[in-house]
C-alpha cells in the first residue's frame, strides 16, 4: 500500500496484533484481543471487546460496558476531561459526540500529544456530550464515511419527516417499524420522536440500552418493551424500534402490515433501501460524514494524521495532498454495522 506506514518510533503507541499499544503507559487503546489493560474509547462491539483484565472508560461508558462486558469485568472509569497518570503517561477522555460515553483518549507524555478519537461526529446530539476538540501532534481518526458523498442532510428535518412518515402510517392504522442500530442510533431516533403522535415500543436489545441511557439521566420519551406486549394489541398507531437485525426473523409477525424504515447514514446510497427490502430510508448517522472528518482533523492541528475504519484510503490521499502526514493504520474496527453484533440480539430470535 502506497499510504501505509507504521506508526513512527517518535509516537506514543505502535499498532500490535492485539491492538494500538502505549508501551510508555503499557495499556492499549480498544483491543481486538483480551490484555491485562484496556483503555476503551466506547462501548460498541468492535471497540470494547471481552477478555481483557482491566477496562478503563469514560464515567458515562459504564453502564452500557457493564452490559455488554459483564458484571464481573473489572471496569473502571474517569469523568471526562480529568487526568490520570499511568506509568507516567498522561490520559484523558474527552467526548467524542459518537454515542453515550463515547470518548477520544489523549495521552501524553514528554510534551508530544496524541489523540485516538475512536468514532466520532460533530453533529450535535441530544443522548451524548458533545464533541470536543483536543490539540494534539497526532491524531487517529476514523473514515468510515471517508468520501465525498457523505454529506449530512439537517438532523432536525430528517426527524421531521420521520414524524411525519409516522403520523401518515398511524392515519392509515399502520404500525411504523424503524430498524436502527441498538446501542447509540437507535436512542438518538428515539430522541426525535414526537410522543403524541402514538405510542413507543423497543425491542428488548433496545431497551435494555435505553435503560443504560436513563441512568445517566438522558432525557428519552416514554417507551414499552415490544416483547412484553400481547398479540392481541392494537398496534396501528405505534411506533417500533429494532435492531437491524430483526429484520429477518419471525419476530416482526405480530405487527401485522407494518410500515418499515431504516435509519442509517449508508442511506444516503441509492439502492441500499431496495436491497434491504425497506419502504424508507432515513439518513442519519453517529460518524461524522465527509465535511466533518475534514473539520475535525483540521481543529485539531494535528501534524500526523492515521486513519482507521472504512474509507481509509481517500481521506489518507487527501490529507497528504493537503500537508499533513498521513497513513493508514490496519486495525480491526468494523464502522458503522448494519448490525449489533454484540451477542445482544438473542432476543429476536424468539417468536
Ligand atoms: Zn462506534
Ligand atoms: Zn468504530
Amino acid at each position: 500500500m502506497i499510504d501505509a506506514l507504521p506508526p513512527s518510533a517518535s509516537e506514543l503507541f505502535t499498532l500490535t496484533d492485539r491492538g494500538l499499544y502505549c508501551e510508555a503507559g503499557d495499556f492499549y487503546i480498544d483491543p481486538w484481543r483480551g490484555v491485562p489493560k484496556a483503555l476503551i474509547t466506547h462501548a460498541h462491539g468492535d471497540h470494547a471487546r471481552w477478555g481483557s483484565e482491566q477496562y478503563l472508560a469514560s464515567e458515562q461508558s459504564k453502564p452500557v460496558l457493564e452490559r455488554r462486558l459483564g458484571a464481573n469485568s473489572e471496569i473502571s472509569s474517569l469523568p471526562y476531561g480529568e487526568t490520570l497518570q499511568i506509568n507516567g503517561v498522561k490520559v484523558s477522555f474527552h467526548p467524542a459526540g459518537h454515542v453515550l460515553g463515547s470518548s477520544q483518549i489523549r495521552i501524553e507524555k514528554q510534551g508530544q500529544v496524541c489523540v485516538v478519537s475512536g468514532d466520532y461526529k460533530l453533529d450535535s446530539d441530544r443522548t451524548c456530550e458533545n464533541f470536543e476538540v483536543v490539540r494534539c501532534h497526532t491524531f487517529v481518526s476514523e473514515s468510515t464515511f471517508g468520501l465525498p458523498i457523505y454529506h449530512w442532510p439537517d438532523q432536525q428535518d430528517v426527524f421531521d419527516s420521520m414524524n411525519r412518515w409516522w403520523q401518515e402510517n398511524a392515519a392509515e392504522e399502520r404500525p411504523s417499524v424503524i430498524f436502527a442500530y441498538g446501542f447509540g442510533k437507535a436512542q438518538r431516533v428515539l430522541s426525535g420522536l414526537n410522543p403524541e403522535i402514538g405510542p413507543i415500543y423497543c425491542h428488548g436489545a433496545v431497551e435494555k440500552i435505553n435503560a443504560a441511557y436513563r441512568e445517566c439521566e438522558i432525557d428519552l420519551p416514554p417507551t414499552e418493551y415490544a416483547g412484553r406486549a400481547d398479540d392481541k394489541k392494537d398496534w396501528s398507531r405505534a411506533m417500533i424500534i429494532a435492531p437491524p437485525s430483526a429484520q429477518t426473523t419471525t419476530w416482526l409477525r405480530k405487527f401485522g402490515n407494518y410500515a418499515s424504515a431504516f435509519a442509517s447514514g449508508w442511506m444516503t446510497v441509492r439502492g441500499q433501501r431496495r436491497r434491504r427490502n425497506i419502504e424508507r430510508g432515513f439518513v442519519l448517522s453517529d460518524h461524522a460524514d465527509w465535511p466533518g472528518l475534514l473539520d475535525a482533523i483540521e481543529q485539531t492541528r494535528a501534524e500526523r494524521v492515521y486513519v482507521t475504519h472504512g474509507y481509509k484510503r481517500p481521506l489518507v490521499h487527501w490529507l497528504n495532498n493537503h500537508g499533513y502526514q498521513a497513513a493508514e493504520l490496519d486495525t480491526m474496527y468494523e464502522g458503522e454495522q448494519d448490525d449489533d453484533r454484540s451477542g445482544d440480539d438473542e432476543e429476536t430470535t424468539a417468536p
